[in-house]
């Protein structure tokens, strides 16, 4: 068996000894004589698993208390609504961010709900990079001021959050445990699970304690975080099998060395990656310096043409999934926490023989 590299922006990349681990599980779950999946979200079994995830996802971030920790269904799109269904309370607008793709996406989804106000944004300049936070035109009667803390396809990272008086709310879906973070800062943060997390059909939610139990009156149960805290996200069936990897993951990152390691290898993945990108005179990042992703690395050939030959010589390689996103075009690579650095070396190297061969 080989296993390609694997530069998918989601899904994407699972550590490999993960998936060993579910393969050597998958028929007969420690001794219990069934799959995870054909076993109730109720049982012992599955239990354990659920509360050791999030016991080490919250060690991994180091949660305080005070917030609680769903998993969902829905992925990250749901979250542009039950965010706002959530937080609103009285209030009749919020703030957003607009970075990119997901940004623009999830300001068009609060705006069934309320009047959304862009303090910020970048489009203009085709999201090249992230507006100085003091340059933007916050309301202090806002109900809370979203961000996109990493734009999946645009390649823009936030590298410092700001400080806000009303509810921090975060999309991390691209960049959660690649590096640790101050949850503190935050009133949400929520990911879906299928770019550094494990699986899709997972989407965990780190909510303030004091932003649940608030949801307007006509909220679907299902989209309220009082129903899912009050019944462990288990108020309906779970995706137990997703939950289970995650679990999975969890372990393997505490196993790793924890975020601190993690974030010492993504940038030193990503720097190399960049460092290769600035010395060919072939490859170019259309990203400002400042806001490259250490996630999803964009980058582009001196002409498309050159875009379909690329990639299909990379696939030769065992280089997968390095085509950009169709709204941008050019080439993408995601560097998650599962990509080894031996992905990158193997990458910049055949770079460096395409660029080679076309001079
Ligand atoms: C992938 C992605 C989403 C959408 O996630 P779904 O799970 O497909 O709903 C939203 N935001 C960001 C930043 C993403 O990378």
């Amino acid at each position: 068996m080989t296993r390609a590299f694997n530069f998918a922006a989601g899904p994407a990349a699972i550590p490999t000894e993960v998936l060993e681990q579910a393969r050597d599980e998958m028929l007969d779950y420690q001794g219990t004589g069934v799959s995870i999946m054909e076993m109730s979200h109720r049982s012992r079994a599955f239990v354990d698993i659920a509360e050791e995830a999030e016991a080490n996802f919250r060690e991994l971030l180091n949660i305080p208390e005070e917030y609680e920790v769903l998993f969902l269904q829905g992925g990250a799109t749901l979250q542009f609504s039950m965010v706002p269904l959530n937080l609103l309370r009285e209030k009749t607008s919020a703030d957003y961010v607009n970075t990119g793709s997901w940004s623009t996406k999830a300001i068009k989804e609060a705006r069934r709900f309320c009047d959304v106000n862009v303090v910020a944004n970048a489009e203009d300049d085709h999201f090249d990079h992230i507006p100085s936070h003091d340059t933007w035109s916050l309301d202090a009667d806002a109900a809370y001021l979203h961000i996109c803390s990493n734009e999946t396809i645009g390649g823009v990272q936030f590298q410092d959050f700001p400080e806000t008086d009303v509810p921090l709310v975060a999309d991390m879906s691209s960049d959660i445990l690649s590096r640790p973070v101050d949850v503190s800062r935050f009133g949400v943060i929520y990911a879906g699970a299928q770019k550094n997390i494990g699986p899709a059909g997972l989407t965990v939610v780190i909510v303030h304690s004091d932003l649940v139990g608030h949801a307007r009156q006509e909220t679907p149960s299902l989209l309220d975080y009082a129903v899912h805290a009050g019944s462990g996200s288990m108020s309906n069936t779970p995706p137990t099998y997703a939950w289970y990897l995650a679990s999975l993951v969890f372990r393997w990152l505490k196993n790793n060395g924890g975020l601190e390691a993690m974030e010492t290898r993504n940038r030193n993945k990503a720097n190399k990656l960049y460092g290769a990108i600035e010395r060919s005179n072939f490859y170019r990042c259309p990203v400002a310096v400042e806001a490259r992703s250490m996630m999803n690395v964009p980058f582009t050939l001196p002409d498309p043409s050159f875009d379909e030959v690329f990639l299909a010589a990379a696939e030769a390689r065992g280089l997968l999934n390095l085509k950009g996103h169709r709204s941008v075009g050019g080439m993408r690579a995601s560097l998650y926490n599962a990509v080894p650095e031996a992905a990158v070396d193997a990458l910049i190297e055949f770079m460096n023989e395409f660029e080679h061969d076309r001079r």
